[in-house]
Parts: structure tokens; sequence; C-alpha cells
């Protein structure tokens, strides 16, 4: 059994996601081989992640301020809107250079049987993002191309439609394999992808 401090920290590690307890207790050995200076530099980390890092509640992407710096770029195209699942996926999609819109991190995909992942999505705020008579003309659902994405892209433009019937929607172009993550595309496969973007 290990000690108190020592299983307190596996049991933290092993809420990430991809991290189970072997992994876990191997990042905690690691820790207390390398010595006090590592470990406080992951400590100041968090500190200085959690003390400076906020939602941005415009776009729901993490950041320094609220807005954030994208949200404030008046250099981009106020017409177009892009939502993606994840943070990283706004990162993905800028890193291309290919598009210049808004951005909107819905924090998630839509699972109806999932309550717990549901309750934590921005699906109100994009619907009155939306609605609130902006300069967006076109809404693009940049999702992966599995089943959770899909899933998505169909719900999302349901809603969409519903409360501004008159907005383009429309989604990546199907250049990217099906079970992918737009994460690992490489920038000219996604590029493309959002270059070439489709109605749904
Ligand atoms: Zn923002």
């Amino acid at each position: 059994m290990y000690a108190r401090p020592i299983q307190q920290l596996i049991q933290a590690f092993s809420k990430l996601p991809g991290v189970g307890p072997r992994t876990a207790e191997r990042f905690v050995a690691h820790l207390l081989k390398s010595g006090k200076k590592d470990v406080a530099e992951l400590s100041s980390a968090l500190q200085y992640l959690m003390s400076t890092t906020k939602s941005c509640t415009s776009c729901w992407d993490f950041s320094d301020r609220s807005p954030c710096a994208l949200c404030t770029d008046t250099t981009r195209d106020q017409t177009l809107l892009c939502i993606v699942a994840e943070p990283h996926d706004l990162q993905a999609l800028e890193h291309t250079g290919t598009y210049r819109g808004y951005y909107h991190v819905l924090r998630g995909t839509i699972d109806p049987i999932d309550e717990e992942q549901m309750r934590g999505l921005k699906i109100k705020e994009l619907l009155s993002r939306i609605q609130a008579a902006g300069p967006f003309r076109e809404i693009i659902l940049a999702f992966n191309p599995d089943v959770a994405g899909e899933t998505t892209i169909l719900a999302l433009t349901r809603l969409i439609r519903e409360g501004a019937p008159r907005l383009t929607v429309t989604r990546l172009a199907r250049g990217l394999p099906m079970g992918s993550d737009l994460r690992y595309a490489d920038d000219i496969t996604l590029g493309n992808a959002i270059a070439h973007r489709v109605k749904t």
C-alpha cells in the first residue's frame, strides 16, 4: 500500500483522459525520483494555469482574458462562425492558416444519452450568439468525421435552422478519412477540408 500523499497523486493523475492507474503510478514514481525542482516546476505551472486561465464568454475557448484575443480581432471575417468540439480543434484549424473567421467551442459533441456530457455543452450560448442578429452569414460545423461528429452535425444543423433559417450551414469537405481526428490531420488536408466546405 502506498503512503497517503502518493496514493492521492496517483488518483489525481488517473482522472486525466487516457491515463490509467498504471500510467499514473509511473508519473508519480518519476516525479519522486526526479527531485524537487521538477515537481516545483509542475506545481507552479498548474498554479499559473489555474490563476490566469478563464473561459472566453464569447467563443468558450480557454484564454487568459475574456473576450479572448481572437474574438476581439476585428481583422477577421465577421460573417463566418466555425463551430468545433474542443479547443485543440480550433488550434488545428488556426494552424492551417486557411480560415479567418470566428469560432465557437462546443466543449464536446452531442450525445443525447449522455446527460452529464450534454450539460457541459455550450449549445444555448451558441444559439443565442447566432440569433443575436449578429453579422454571421455562414456557420461551419467542423467536427471529426466519426459517429459522434456526424450526430452533432445533424443535431446542430436542425437547431440552427429552427432558430435562424436564413443562415448557410456548412461542414468540412469529405477529404478526411472516416474515424480520423482533426487534431492529427496535416495542415494541407485540413486546410482543403475547410476551404472546400459543403452545405449540410
Ligand atoms: Zn473568444
